[in-house]
């Protein structure tokens, strides 16, 4: 099942080129703050997926392009990300250290971005702006301490992630944390696909574009630590929740955005988005 948030805060389920909305079957507390109508319906998955599949006949089908298309969780409680989870990425930089030394990291959950939105970055700055294609995987099952053989029935799906990365240089080394986590610098999307019908998340081909140029291509059967190794990893240290977003780190190839770009994902077996690239209309106080 495609599952994607809509027009506000509708939840739909994709079929094709239409989206029906089952909204009247989840049935948290939309339109507040904050946000985590995701989490919640997640968490209750169990018995709200026959609900929803009871409604999908009746539910009235949209064409997806007449609706907006919002972040498939606009709240996840955590976001963890792997930092050097593919071979050939960590070549680009000459990194002498991966996954399996750094551990994981965090990128806000305020940074999250609608696909079709527009990433923002600083006025003023004269770093470079990488684009960082991603495999995210979302949590179903609260997770800890959970070995890597059950780390499967834990997942509830997969979304397209783009880990939008301000680059050190050799004067300025702030920590990820804090590169990684500009506002829109954690575009997500189109939607979630549930693990029922995406088995095996380590042979799925990843596409990324800016504008006509092919800059990614690579499959997540190259990641260092997979998928159910680094939720069971993370799952050692700290509580993972229903909704929380994994992104599993970025192959060779990433480059520089600049205003005026538009950058485009594809995962296979997912979907596909893109995004716009501007720069803020004032400087902040620190600029970068
Ligand atoms: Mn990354």
């Amino acid at each position: 099942m495609k599952l994607a948030v809509f027009d506000g805060t509708r939840v739909g389920v994709v079929t094709g080129n239409e989206i029906r909305d089952v909204s009247e079957v989840v049935p948290f507390a939309r339109g507040e703050w904050p946000p985590v109508f995701v989490n919640q319906m997640i968490r209750e998955w169990d018995e709200i997926r026959p609900r929803v599949e009871d409604l999908l006949d009746k539910a009235p089908a949209l064409p997806l392009d007449s609706v907006r298309l919002e972040a498939p969780n606009p709240c996840p409680i955590h976001i963890l990300a792997a930092p050097g989870n593919y071979g050939r990425h960590l070549d680009e930089f000459s990194a002498t250290t991966s996954v399996k030394d750094l551990g994981f990291f965090f990128k806000a959950s305020g940074s999250v971005l609608r696909p079709g939105g527009r990433v923002i970055l600083p006025k003023g700055s004269d770093r470079s702006f990488h684009h960082e294609a991603e495999l995210a995987v979302v949590i179903g099952r609260t997770c800890k301490d959970v070995p890597v053989e059950e780390v499967p029935e834990r997942i509830f799906g997969y979304t397209c992630l783009m880990d939008i990365t301000m680059r050190m240089t050799r004067e300025r080394q702030e920590e990820r944390v804090l590169r990684k986590s500009f506002d829109t610098f954690t575009p997500i999307g189109p939607w979630i696909v549930t693990s029922d019908e995406l088995p095996d998340p380590q042979d799925l081909q990843m596409d990324l574009w800016v504008n006509d140029e092919l800059r990614q291509s690579a499959t997540t059967a190259d990641m260092i630590l997979g998928v159910y190794e680094l939720v069971s990893y993370a799952s050692s240290v700290m509580t993972l929740q229903p909704g929380d977003i994994f992104t599993t780190g970025t192959p060779e190839g990433v480059g520089e955005i600049v205003a005026g770009d538009t950058a485009s994902i594809t995962i296979e077996e997912i979907g596909s988005f893109s995004v716009t690239v501007g720069v803020a209309d004032r400087e902040a106080p620190y600029v970068f």
